[in-house]
């Protein structure tokens, strides 16, 4: 549709420059110069929203536990351990690595502080 207009807006122009009207030749030019430009950037925006949608959508998914020690994700079946903290800081999921113990621990954030799960 827009690239019907830009192609109707040359055959304007050219006819606009075969009758010597100049002027009315570069601002149609201008014209299709500033479309493309909206164009683009619109393609951009629309990028940009895309992907705070789905960090948004990512963020409803979170879950916390145990006093916010450490997170799931509802979509996830296998149920994941995530560092909250690295969540919180830095948007991350960094998977907990479990020790011996029975406690977990954050090989990313590594704040040396064991969480019970
Ligand atoms: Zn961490």
């Amino acid at each position: 549709m827009i690239k019907d207009g830009i192609e109707l807006i040359k055959s304007i122009a050219e006819v606009k420059r075969m009758a010597g009207k100049l002027e009315d030749y570069k601002m149609l030019i201008k014209l299709n110069e500033d479309i493309i430009s909206l164009q683009q950037e619109n393609s951009q925006l629309r990028r940009i929203v895309g992907e705070l949608e789905s960090r948004v959508a990512e963020k409803n998914e979170a879950e916390y536990h145990n006093g916010q020690s450490f997170i799931t994700f509802k979509n996830d079946e296998q149920t994941v351990k995530f560092c909250a903290e690295c969540w919180a800081n830095e948007e991350k999921r960094k998977p907990l690595v479990e020790l011996p113990s029975g406690y977990y621990k954050c090989n990313h954030c590594n704040n040396g502080q064991f969480i019970k799960c």
